[in-house]
């Protein structure tokens, strides 16, 4: 993909202090944009503005956009990034397991966009992107929980576009495969080869990667794109 301009904005990005959410902060900087992610602990890479948010927290993510807006401008482009996985067989699953899935990667990302939303109207301008996952759409042993709140955010882009497509705001779903991160790497090898056996590309992605694809959802070239979901997985989930 082929970034032909680029007009520097402010962005956000949940969970931008490791793994994919730090490659697509650092992504967003290398080409030119002010740059704030919120981490729970940690910091964002250099260049860009580290804040304190829980996105279970209303008051925090509040709190978070206003540090931001003082100090970069209002937020013309979120990313909701942050996510966590609890799994476990169907049978076994808690209702705490199900709730605080689907508290933070769907309550989060309805939080942040939420608030996001305020400024975008204003500036009748905005770029949402929900990072999502293949077994959103594909589906998962164990991850009952973590499909539901995933597809969910497919269901949230579509809405929004629908919503505020006409005031120039754009809202769409990235769906990583298996990336390189801590998790993946802590997996046996044997058990990544039998993974990689089913990836017709027959590798993990890199963060970057997935970062390239969400940069190019926010830039200039992908205003007339939204409530897409776009696989950035090896052909792991086509069709689905
Ligand atoms: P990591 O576990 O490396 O990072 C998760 C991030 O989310 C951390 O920054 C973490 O912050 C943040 N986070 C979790 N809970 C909260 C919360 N309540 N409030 C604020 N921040 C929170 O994950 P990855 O980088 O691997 O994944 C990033 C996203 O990509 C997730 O949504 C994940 O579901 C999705 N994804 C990942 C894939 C993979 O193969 N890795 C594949 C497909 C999708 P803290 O450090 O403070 O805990």
């Amino acid at each position: 993909m082929v970034q032909t301009s680029v007009t520097p904005r402010t962005v956000l990005i949940t969970g931008g202090n490791r793994g994919i959410g730090f490659a697509i902060a650092e992504e967003f900087i290398a080409q030119g944009h002010r740059v704030a992610v919120t981490a729970r602990s940690g910091e964002g890479p250099a260049g860009s503005l580290t804040v304190r948010a829980d996105v279970t927290d209303a008051d925090s993510i509040d709190a978070a956009f206003t540090e931001i807006e003082r100090e970069l401008g209002p937020v013309e482009v979120v990313v909701a990034n942050a996510g966590i996985t609890k799994d476990t067989l169907l049978m076994r699953m808690t209702e705490d397991d199900f709730d605080s899935v689907v508290n933070t990667n769907l309550g989060g990302a309805f939080r942040v966009v939420k608030r996001a939303s305020k400024g975008m109207l204003k500036a009748r301008f905005g770029r949402v992107v929900l990072i999502s996952s293949v077994v959103g759409l594909y589906g998962g042993p164990g991850q009952v929980n973590y499909s539901a709140s995933k597809a969910g955010l497919v269901g949230m882009a579509r809405s929004i576009t629908r919503e505020l497509g006409a005031r120039g705001i754009t809202a769409n779903v990235v769906a990583p495969g298996f990336i390189e991160t801590d998790m993946t790497a802590e997996l046996p090898d044997a058990t990544q080869a039998e993974y990689k056996k089913s990836i017709p590309a027959g590798r993990f992605a890199t963060p970057a990667e997935v970062a390239k694809a969400v940069a190019w959802l926010a830039g200039d070239d992908a205003g007339y794109i939204s409530g897409a979901v776009i696989p950035v997985d090896g052909g792991l989930g086509m069709g689905h």
